[in-house]
């Protein structure tokens, strides 16, 4: 079985795949855990110091929730700048699209996990006036392009058996869920993420394809209920999918699959015919303690050396503020990224995903004035190819 899986895999190395280049710099910005609570502001900070928890070891610690003016500052910022076809950067943003129902599940007591849509409102002790209405505005003006992350970003069965079990686990979800607040992730890697269950023997981490499917199902139902629209574009939570996950995506509309950081893995499609993309510019001021704008430049210069698109990494946590004013250091930060990318390069477009599928297809994509032309060139490449240059 194990040989088998090896021998799959280096095939799977070797096999020639069509990757595609551009001959314009092209700028991408991914973002991951929108809608998702975490800590319920000063009065869940305050409630679990009382508790006995030390927050404040590591920026997630800090993690709460955007509010709407959060947003509208985003917003803001995005609107004063224009690529060379006169259109905004904009934010492709990953929902996560519940959160857990903590009303429902003290009267269940503390084991049974019951979820609240986001379209439904946030969990009981969260407010947040007017945060739908920022979504929607900043989709509305072009600079927010929401996509799918997942329902919950946790495995369920992982923090269901965990918090079954008793002992310590099973009182950190307690006291976390007391205070309104699902989880910390550094603080309990043993949740996992949506599709993938840690304490699983390695081949089995992966939920089933049927699991999955029926996962999947729900979430695109759930999104299209919050936007009135489908969604084409998934990054899977902790970026832990696999072969079933994409077939599942596919059969769901999704055509773009984001990928996380590490190589410079030219898109491409799958067999599903899902193009996938890869982040190769790591924009994470809040959580990175040697961030530098001159870092992320350099490395936007490197893919578009190599004719590759500047997908920008950028979670939800560098615009958060309530506990920790993570945003206005964001904003100045992406402020100069973002002029300095503009002024170094005069034909600089700015895409979301769905324009670059339209893109390699065409040649071409629709933008707020008219069209934006790209000479696409095809190429082929090897995994194998691309983790000897990585490591050379
Ligand atoms: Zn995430």
């Amino acid at each position: 079985m194990k040989l088998g899986r090896k021998l799959w895999q280096r095939g799977r190395d070797l096999y020639p795949i069509s990757g595609f280049h551009f001959d314009r710099p092209l700028v991408l910005l991914q973002s991951d855990d929108w809608g998702r609570v975490g800590l319920r502001d000063q009065e869940g900070l305050e409630q679990l110091r009382c508790a006995g928890l030390a927050l404040g070891e590591r920026p997630y610690d800090f993690y709460t929730l955007e509010t709407a003016e959060d947003l509208s500052a985003l917003n803001a910022a995005l609107k004063g700048h224009r690529d060379s076809s006169g259109r905004h950067p904009c934010l492709e943003m990953n929902f996560i699209l519940a959160n857990l129902d903590f009303a429902k599940m003290n009267a269940d007591g503390p084991s049974q996990i019951h979820l609240l849509p986001l379209a439904q409102g946030l969990p009981m002790g969260w407010t947040r006036p007017a945060l739908m209405e920022a979504y929607r505005a900043g989709i509305a003006d072009g600079v927010f392009h929401p996509a799918l992350h997942g329902t919950t970003h946790f495995c369920r069965s992982a923090v269901e058996r965990n918090s079954k079990g008793g002992g310590e686990r099973a009182n950190l979800l307690r006291t976390l869920w007391q205070a309104r607040t699902p989880y910390i992730h550094w603080r309990m890697s043993w949740i996992g993420y949506e599709y993938w269950d840690p304490e699983q023997p390695e081949e089995e981490r992966f939920l089933p394809a049927e699991m999955q499917t029926e996962l999947i199902g729900q979430t695109v139902g759930a999104f299209a209920k919050l936007f009135s629209s489908l969604p084409r574009s998934a990054c899977a939570p902790g970026y832990r999918a696999n072969e079933d996950t994409h077939r599942s995506w596919a059969q769901h509309g999704i055509r773009v699959a984001q990928n996380g950081p590490g190589a410079f893995v030219p898109p491409h499609f799958d067999r599903y015919d899902i193009l996938h993309l890869f982040r190769t510019v790591e924009f994470e001021p809040g959580t990175d303690s040697l961030f530098s704008v001159e870092t992320c430049l350099r490395q936007a210069q490197r893919c578009f050396e190599r004719g590759l698109p500047a997908i920008v990494s950028v979670h939800s946590i560098n615009f958060h503020s309530t506990v920790r004013d993570f945003r206005s250091r964001t904003l100045q930060l992406l402020d100069e990224f973002l002029t300095a990318l503009e002024s170094k390069y005069v034909d600089l477009l700015y895409l979301h995903d769905e324009d670059l599928h339209e893109l390699v297809q065409r040649g071409s994509y629709k933008t707020p004035h008219g069209s934006a032309q790209v000479n696409v060139i095809q190429k082929k490449f090897t995994m194998a190819q691309l983790r000897r240059q990585r490591d050379a």
